[in-house]
């Protein structure tokens, strides 16, 4: 279902009236969690003005350690359709858990498969049921095939509307986070009609690294990009060193305004 073979024309998925697909080059910024009312606000704000057409925030974290801040969970649905409310921008959300999918699709735009979850079947078929477009993250050691087979296990449950995401896989380098697989993007696009963005905040885990990876997404022909933004990431609750602030958001903007009109 998600293969090119049967389906030579490339797919544009449309969130909330948002298009990514071939000839876009849709920008989704905002916080990697949600914390408070007046930080998303702040980071939705931030990643309007940037040019981004979708608000990103995860409400439910999938975190390494327990211990870890998990996410506010409705609370943060609440706030993130508040904040929707207020700057016109849709939600793109991560569910972990396929008993919450209702709950979160009642809320969101778009539901995000993290890379932990990438190869949980129960948790693809429920999103793939849900009736609302799906951000499928790449395993962080899956191959391209595994990664279109989880698609397509959303994709058997009648859900076409399914985006790609390369968020970085598991290497020998400790430099960065994980290693940008920028192949990965021309790979995936003949081999699957649907579309393929890139995620440089949590690729290199470095907000340094974030402006450089971003261009190498877009040179190597990324449907768009996913981008960690927060007015204080001093103070954030979750990958705050990966974060773009205020001062970065000028280039983020230039970037995507000129090459937008070049895809
Ligand atoms: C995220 O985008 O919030 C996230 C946790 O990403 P990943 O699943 O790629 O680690």
């Amino acid at each position: 279902l998600v293969s090119r073979e049967n389906h030579p024309e490339r797919s544009t998925v449309r969130v909330g009236g948002v298009p990514i697909g071939p000839g876009t080059l849709t920008l989704i910024a905002g916080p990697c969690a949600v914390e408070t009312p007046e930080q998303t606000l702040e980071a939705a704000l931030m990643a309007r003005a940037a040019g981004a057409g979708l608000l990103r925030g995860g409400a439910y974290k999938p975190r390494t350690s327990p211990y870890a801040f998990q996410g506010l969970g409705e609370a943060g649905l609440r706030i993130l359709a508040d904040v929707r409310a207020e700057t016109g921008l849709p939600i793109v959300t991560e569910v972990v858990d396929a008993h919450d999918v209702d709950l979160v699709a009642s809320y969101a735009d778009m539901l995000q498969v993290g890379t932990r979850n990438a190869q949980n079947f129960g948790l693809l078929q429920a999103v793939g049921a849900a009736g609302r477009p799906v951000m499928l993250k790449r395993g962080m050691s899956a191959t391209i095939e595994e990664w279109l087979m989880a698609a397509e296990y959303i994709a058997q449950r009648g859900n076409l509307d399914i985006v790609l995401c390369e968020r970085g896989i598991r290497t020998f380098e400790t430099a960065t986070r994980n290693t940008l697989d920028v192949s990965a993007v021309p790979v995936a696009q003949r081999l699957s009609h649907l579309p393929v963005i890139v995620d440089p905040s949590h690729s290199g885990g470095r907000r340094d690294l974030v402006m450089p990876l971003s261009r190498a997404a877009i040179a190597a022909g990324a449907d768009g990009v996913i981008i960690d933004v927060h007015p204080h990431p001093e103070r954030a609750l979750c990958d705050g060193p990966q974060a773009l602030v205020r001062e970065d958001l000028e280039e983020l903007a230039t970037v995507i305004d000129t090459f937008a009109p070049l895809m």
